[in-house]
C-alpha cells in the first residue's frame, strides 16, 4: 500500500513539476495544479485558498467549483471548514461535509453537490499560507495515504508560493517579498530609524522541492546528516569541561541528530518525491506546528532544539546561511523572531533599529535595546517571514509601526518625522544643564535608570542628576556563568568612577519572575511573577547577596554607597536585608578593607502591601523608591508582560494615584526620601502628574529626561494638582482627560 502511494505521490509530484516548469503566468499555474490534483486523486473538486490578509482566505483557483467564484469567495479564518483548517492548522477529513461541525454553505461555489471534504493546511515553517481542498460527490473518507499525498503537495505549493511562482502577470497572488508592507507591533524603545534589513537568522530558501533523482537525494541527505552529526560531536568535544546545561543541550542535539525516526520520515518523504531540502523542511514544519501547540516547557525546548538542528541541516544542504559571508549593511535594522540580551549586546550600537516578531516590552532584550537607545518594535507579527536581507525598512519606535519596502509617500513622511525628532532632540539639548523647575518654583530631581556600562555616557549627555536605579541583574543575565566577585568589583568601580560623585542607587539582584539566570536551575513555578524572586531569593540564598554587597563596598572604596533592595513586601524583609548589610560591613572592617564613607539603604515599594506597613518601617528605612512597573501590575492584578492586559489600566487611574498619594504622605510623616523609578516616570504626562502628587524625584531612561524636563518647566504643579483632585472628586475613573485639557491650554 505504501509502495503504491509512494509511487502515486511521486507521480503526482512529477506532473506538478512539469506544470511548474512551463513559462505560464501565476494564475495559469495554479489552475493547472488544481486540475492535476483532482485528476490524480480522482475527485470532482480541487481548490486552493490563500490568505489575502491576516484573517481573510480567498479562493484563488479551483477545478470543479463555479469558475465565477474564483477570487470572489472569501472567508474569515475559523469560518466554514476551510477557515477551520487554517485556524487550527489541522486536516479535516469528512465523508459528510454539509453535516460536519463548522460547515458554512457558500451558494456561489455550487459546493452543495459535494459530500466528502478533505482540507489540509498550506504552511511553511509554521506560517499558515492557505488551505488545499479536495471534494467529491460520493460519501468517502479519504485514506491516510491520500491525506499524506495531499500534505506533500500542499508543502510544495507553500514552497512555490514562497518562491513567487504564482505572481507576475495574471497573478493568483500578490507578490511576496516585493510589496510595501505595514506591520503594527508594540513600541518598546522610542526613536525612528531608517535602514536595511539584517536577519539575525536568515531563512533558508528551498529552490527545488522536487526530487529529480530520489536516489541521489537520499545520498545527499545521508551525507548532510553525517556532516551535521560530526559537527555536533565536535561541539560536544569542545564543551566537555564546560557548562553542564550547555552539555545537556548538546546531548539532546546529538540524540536528535542520530534519531532513526527523524531520518526514516525524511527518507520516506524523499521516496514520495520530495527533494532532500524539502523533506527536512516538511519535518521541520510539522515540529513547528507541534511546538506552537505544546504546553509542556520541556517538550517545547526539545522541539526548538529540533528546529535549530533542522536549520543547520538545511544550511548544510543548500550552502546558505551564516556561511554566505553576507556583510552587515551600513545601516542595519535587525529583524528576528526573538533575540537574547547577550546576542543583542554583541551587535551593540552598530544597529540602527530592531524589530522582533515576538519579545515583550519588559524583556531583557528590550532593556538592552533601551540601554543602547536603539529604536525597538516588538510583537511585529510576520516580520521574520516577510522581510528579506537588504530590504529597505523604516522603524517607528514611538508608534510601534514598521514600514517594510515603503513606497515614496511613506518614505517622505517618515523622513519628515525623523527630522522633527532631531529638532526636538536639539531643543532638549538646550535645556540639558538647566534644573527642572516648574512654573510655581518646585524643583524636581530627574535621575536615570541604568544597568549596563553602555548606559553611563548618558549620565552626562542626558543631564541626569544621578542614577536612581542601577539594575545589577543585567550583568548576571548576559553571561553564561555566575560573575566572580572580582569582576563585579571592577564593574561597580567603573560605574562609580563614571558617575563622578553623582549618587548611584545600586539595586541588589532582582532575579526570578521573567529574569531567569541562564546558569541557575529554573524553578518550575506556576506564577513566577508572584513567586520566588528578588529579595526573597536574596534572603533565602544569602551567599549571593553577601557576595554582591561585598563587591559594592569594595568598589565604593571609601566613597559614599547607596544600596536598595527590590520587591520588599513587608518591613521584616527590609530589616533582614539591612542586617545582612551591617554584617557584611563588619566583615569588611575586620578584613581591613576601606569602608564606604556613608551608606544609604533603601527599599523598593513594588507591592501594595508595603504602602500599608507600620509607620515604624517608614521611620527606619533610609529611602523608598516606588517600582511603578511592578506596583501597577500587582495593584491592578494585570501582568506587565501580557500585551492583552498591560495597557488596560491607566496609570492615571484615580485609585492608583490615591495609592501614590498615600505613599507620599507616609514618607512625608517620617521625613523619608521618596522617588519613583518605573517606566511611567519617563512618560511626560504621567511624570508631571506624579510630580503633582508629591513625587519629587523621578528616575527614568536617559532619553526621557529631555521631554519630561521640558514639560515640567511649562507646568504649574499646584494648578495641576487642583485639576487632578477636581477630576477625582467628580468621580472620573482616570484623570487623563482633565489633565490633557489643562496641558493643551498652557
Ligand atoms: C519596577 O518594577 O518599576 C522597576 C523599576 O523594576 P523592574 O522594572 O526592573 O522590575
Ligand atoms: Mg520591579
Amino acid at each position: 500500500m505504501v509502495e503504491s502511494t509512494e509511487s502515486e505521490s511521486r507521480k503526482l509530484l512529477g506532473r506538478l513539476r512539469e506544470a511548474m516548469a512551463g513559462d505560464n503566468p501565476g494564475q495559469a499555474r495554479l489552475d493547472k495544479i488544481t486540475h492535476l490534483i483532482a485528476d490524480s486523486i480522482g475527485t470532482q473538486v480541487c481548490s486552493v485558498y490563500l490568505f489575502r490578509d491576516d484573517d481573510t482566505l480567498e479562493l484563488c483557483a479551483s477545478e470543479g467549483l463555479n469558475v465565477e467564484s474564483v477570487h470572489q469567495t472569501r472567508m474569515r479564518i475559523g469560518e466554514g471548514l476551510v477557515g477551520r483548517v487554517a485556524k487550527f492548522g489541522k486536516v479535516i477529513n469528512t465523508p459528510d461535509a454539509p453535516n460536519a461541525k463548522g460547515f458554512r454553505y457558500m451558494p456561489e461555489t455550487g459546493e452543495e453537490r459535494f459530500s466528502s471534504f478533505l482540507g489540509v493546511p498550506i504552511q511553511r515553517l509554521g506560517e499558515m499560507l492557505g488551505v488545499l481542498v479536495v471534494q467529491s460527490n460520493d460519501a468517502r473518507e479519504f485514506s491516510s495515504d491520500a491525506v499524506y499525498a495531499l500534505e506533500v503537495v500542499a508543502m510544495v505549493i507553500a514552497e512555490m508560493t514562497e518562491l513567487g511562482a504564482f505572481v507576475g502577470e495574471g497573478a493568483a497572488l500578490s507578490p511576496l517579498h516585493q510589496q510595501a508592507v505595514l506591520l503594527s507591533g508594540t513600541a518598546a524603545q522610542e526613536g525612528a530609524a531608517e535602514g536595511h534589513v539584517w536577519l539575525h537568522e536568515p531563512r533558508v530558501l528551498v529552490t527545488n522541492p522536487f526530487a529529480d533523482d530520489p536516489e541521489r537525494e537520499q545520498v545527499r541527505l545521508c551525507e548532510a546528516v553525517e556532516h551535521l552529526r560530526m559537527g555536533v560531536d565536535k561541539m560536544l568535544e569542545i564543551s566537555q569541561n564546560g557548562d553542564k546545561e550547555q552539555l545537556e543541550v548538546l546531548e539532546a542535539y546529538r540524540m536528535f541528530a542520530n534519531s532513526k525516526g527523524w531520518m526514516r520520515r525524511m527518507e520516506e518523504d524523499i521516496a514520495r518525491g520530495l527533494s532532500a531540502e524539502a523533506a527536512v523542511e516538511k519535518e521541520q514544519s510539522q515540529a513547528r506546528a507541534r511546538l506552537s501547540q505544546a504546553q509542556d516547557a520541556y517538550l517545547r525546548e526539545r522541539l526548538s532544539d529540533l528546529d535549530d538542528l533542522s536549520n543547520r541541516l538545511l544550511r548544510i544542504l543548500t550552502g546558505q546561511g551564516a556561511e554566505t559571508g553576507a556583510d552587515l549593511p551600513e545601516d542595519p535594522i535587525l529583524v528576528a523572531r526573538n533575540i537574547g540580551p547577550a546576542e543583542l549586546l554583541e551587535y551593540g550600537r552598530n544597529l540602527k533599529g530592531i524589530v522582533l516578531e515576538e519579545g515583550s516590552v519588559g524583556s531583557h532584550a528590550a532593556i538592552v535595546a533601551r540601554a543602547l537607545a536603539i529604536p525597538l518594535v516588538v510583537n511585529a507579527k510576520r516580520i521574520s517571514t516577510e522581510a528579506l536581507n537588504g530590504d529597505h525598512i523604516m522603524v517607528d519606535g514611538e508608534q510601534g509601526v514598521v514600514h517594510l519596502r515603503p513606497d515614496d509617500t511613506v518614505v517622505g513622511a517618515f523622513r519628515d518625522k525623523i527630522a522633527m525628532l532631531a529638532q526636538a532632540q536639539q531643543r532638549y539639548a538646550s535645556i540639558r544643564d538647566k534644573p527642572a523647575i516648574t512654573l510655581d518654583g518646585q524643583k524636581i530631581n530627574l535621575v536615570m535608570n541604568a544597568g549596563l556600562m553602555a548606559d553611563l555616557p548618558s549620565l552626562e549627555n542626558s543631564g541626569a542628576e544621578g542614577v536612581g536605579l542601577f539594575r545589577t541583574e543585567l550583568q548576571f543575565l548576559v553571561r553564561n556563568q555566575m560573575p566572580r566577585r572580582s569582576e563585579l568589583v571592577a564593574l561597580y568601580k567603573r560605574v562609580l568612577d563614571a558617575a563622578h560623585g553623582k549618587r548611584v542607587v545600586f539595586r541588589t539582584l532582582d532575579i526570578g519572575s521573567d529574569k531567569v539566570l541562564p546558569y541557575m536551575k529554573p524553578n518550575d513555578e506556576p506564577n513566577p511573577a508572584l513567586g520566588w524572586r528578588a529579595i526573597r531569593v536574596g534572603l533565602d540564598k544569602p551567599g549571593i547577596m553577601r557576595m554582591q554587597l561585598q563587591a559594592l563596598m569594595r568598589a565604593a572604596d571609601g566613597r559614599p554607597l547607596t544600596v536598595m533592595f527590590p520587591f520588599v513586601a513587608q518591613a521584616e524583609e527590609y530589616r533582614a536585608a539591612r542586617d545582612e548589610v551591617t554584617k557584611t560591613l563588619e566583615r569588611e572592617r575586620i578584613l581591613g578593607h576601606a569602608l564606604p564613607e556613608s551608606l544609604e539603604i533603601g527599599a523598593m515599594l513594588e507591592t501594595p502591601s508595603l504602602a500599608f506597613a507600620p509607620q515604624k518601617f517608614f521611620d527606619d528605612v533610609g529611602f523608598v523608591s516606588v517600582g511603578g512597573n511592578d506596583l501597577k501590575q500587582f495593584f491592578f492584578a494585570a501582568d506587565r508582560e501580557n500585551e492583552r492586559v498591560r495597557k488596560r489600566y491607566d496609570s492615571l487611574n484615580v485609585s492608583f494615584l490615591s495609592l501614590i498619594e498615600q505613599i507620599v504622605e507616609r514618607c512625608a510623616i517620617s521625613g523619608t526620601p521618596l522617588s519613583f523609578c518605573g517606566e511611567d516616570a519617563g512618560r511626560p504626562i504621567e511624570a508631571v502628574c506624579l510630580a503633582a502628587m508629591g513625587m519629587h524625584t523621578l528616575s527614568m531612561r536617559p532619553a526621557s529626561i529631555g521631554p519630561v524636563k521640558s514639560l515640567l518647566m511649562r507646568v504649574n504643579l499646584a494648578d495641576l494638582r487642583r485639576v487632578i483632585f477636581a477630576s477625582r472628586h467628580r468621580g472620573d475613573q482616570s484623570v487623563r482627560e482633565a489633565v490633557m485639557r489643562y496641558l493643551r491650554e498652557i
